[in-house]
């Protein structure tokens, strides 16, 4: 298939479904003309352009990955460069290290603090700039993780006045700890689709 076709096809996009805000996930990425599939088995993964990881709770996404027999096919899938984005506990899930005892993909060369906003700060929104996008991008955080630290082959896409990293790239990988999926914005997710045609 020439790059001129697969341009023009509909691309398979696949949602991790088995817990968190799948949904939302779903609807934008049809919005922009994508054919969307739920992913909770293995043989879900058949034929797909990339895939994205929802927020919700990491661990519990982790256990059911496990359950489901999905951890080893999403890692072997990953190493051989098939587009993924993970979306806060998505971000978590991609990551190598949470600094705890919980199933993880370590596909992505970056380390994570889960809950990293603290109590006050549990919920917020925050107009953010970020690397490719032309304007500021309303990110809202939900007991977001922070990027802590990345390997040399990470980009930072967005950093907070303080630092702190909420959006980085890795080759086909993805991480935000926010969620662009719950608001009416769909340039991340343009960015995403961007990514999978050029991967
Ligand atoms: N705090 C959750 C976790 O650690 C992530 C929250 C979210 O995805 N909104 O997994």
């Amino acid at each position: 298939m020439s790059d001129s076709t697969k341009n023009t096809e509909k691309l398979r996009i696949g949602v991790l479904a088995l817990q968190g805000a799948f949904r939302e996930h779903a609807n934008i990425l049809r919005a922009l003309g994508a054919e969307v599939v739920e992913v909770r088995l293995p043989a879900h993964l058949d034929g797909l352009d990339g895939l994205v990881i929802p927020g919700g709770e990491s661990t519990t996404i982790g256990k059911l990955a496990v359950r489901w027999d999905l951890l080893a096919p999403l890692q072997e899938k990953g190493r051989a460069g098939f587009p993924i984005w993970g979306t806060c506990a998505g971000a978590i899930f991609l990551s190598k290290d949470a600094n705890r005892e919980q199933h993880l993909l370590k596909l992505m060369d970056i380390t994570v603090e889960r809950n990293a906003f603290g109590r006050q700060l549990d919920s917020f929104e925050a107009d953010l700039d970020i690397k490719g996008l032309d304007a500021p991008f309303p990110a809202v955080f939900i007991r977001a993780p922070s990027i802590e630290t990345v390997g040399e082959n990470v980009d930072v896409l967005c950093q907070l006045a303080d630092g702190r990293m909420v959006a980085v790239r890795e080759g086909n990988f993805l991480a935000t700890s926010f969620h662009p999926e719950l608001t009416d914005d769909m340039r991340f997710h343009e960015l995403f689709l961007d990514m999978v045609r050029a991967g």
